[in-house]
């Protein structure tokens, strides 16, 4: 169960000493508090792993910090045993209904709870402990891999606060991807009033997938106002860094197209494919019990399905061309002096 996340244990956490939480640093001074989080899904330990390498640096830092910052591991379970999920997905779980249903008495009386309930659980006490503590406005980062290559992205919820909170991680971002999926933790972010962004750090297995994530996760340190750029070097060279390796991607996208499986489908996405490579209506990207599976609408694909959990296939992008980071995120996308 402790998965290497026993940070808590080390005597910095003042209030958090959870399983999964991997470290609280609470700032000399108030502000909003961040909430980091990896491995919702168990097969996807790069943002835990870049979490757990960075904490000491961040915290090495309290004496600037404005508010706080919570590192959490999101799926113990299926983590410690490489699996996206053990019984269901646990980032497919976070509507009201589910979250009262989990919180119930007849489910703490249930005698054959899932190893997910349990982590539910154990993160709905770590988000009781946010909103009792929180010195301010509450920001979340959600970092996941994907199965298929090609490339990192963000994406949110589409309000403002939510729009400029990931477009301060220059990589492509893409909006809509909610329309097609129910339960999703940032969602319930989303739902509760915080500011949320997911991160696709890239593929499960690279090495850079846990750099770009520990990127990701200085940016959204200066984006939440926890430290400024002169107290957060590695913020400013991580924009750099990500600007220019993105600098060939669109900058705003939004889903079109949302291609479900079921295990019963058998479905396989052929070899080859990659996150934003073009598609025209009817290539063949995949196949299934019953047979060629086309795209059915020309743009970009997005997430190809290389492992056998999950229940999207596919899904179809577009850019949208009259969007700048202005418009979309309603201010200046905010670079580093010098950048
Ligand atoms: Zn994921």
């Amino acid at each position: 169960m402790t998965h290497g996340t026993g940070g808590a244990s080390r005597g910095r956490a003042t209030w958090l000493s959870r399983p999964g939480v991997i470290e609280h640093v609470k700032g000399a001074g108030p502000g909003p508090l961040l909430l980091c989080i990896g491995g919702l899904h168990g097969n996807e330990p790069a943002g835990v792993r870049a979490l757990e390498a960075m904490i000491e640096t961040i915290a090495a830092r309290r004496r600037h910090l404005k508010g706080d910052f919570v590192a959490v591991a999101g799926n113990l379970q299926a983590l410690g045993a490489g699996r996206r999920f053990l019984a269901y997905d646990l980032n497919r779980v976070w509507t009201p209904a589910r979250v009262a249903a989990a919180r119930s008495p007849d489910a703490a009386n249930g005698s054959a709870l899932d190893p997910e309930d349990l982590e539910m659980l154990r993160i709905l006490d770590v988000l009781d402990e946010v909103a009792e503590r929180r010195r301010g406005p509450v920001y979340v980062l959600d970092i996941h891999t994907t199965s298929g290559g090609g490339g990192a992205f963000t994406t949110a919820s589409d309000t403002p606060h939510n729009r400029r909170f990931a477009i301060a991680i220059p990589v492509p971002l893409v909006m809509r991807l909610d329309q097609h999926l129910e339960g999703t933790f940032n969602g319930y972010m989303d739902h509760l009033g915080y500011t949320a962004a997911v991160f696709e750090c890239g593929q499960h297995e690279e090495a850079e997938a846990r750099l770009r994530a520990a990127s990701a996760v200085w940016l959204a340190i200066h984006a939440a106002g926890l430290l400024d750029w002169r107290d957060a070097p590695e913020a400013a060279a991580a924009y750099r860094a990500l600007r220019h390796a993105y600098r060939g991607f669109p900058r705003v996208l939004e889903s079109t197209y949302r291609h479900p499986v079921e295990p019963a489908d058998r479905y396989r996405t052929r070899p080859g494919f990659r996150n934003f490579q073009r598609v025209r209506a009817g290539d063949i990207v995949g196949d299934d019990r019953h047979g060629e599976v086309a795209v059915p609408k020309s743009g970009r694909l997005l997430m190809p399905l290389y492992q056998e959990q999950g229940e999207d296939g596919f899904f179809v992008v577009r850019e949208i061309t009259a969007a700048t980071s202005e418009t979309v995120a309603g201010a200046a996308e905010v670079a580093p002096s010098g950048g």
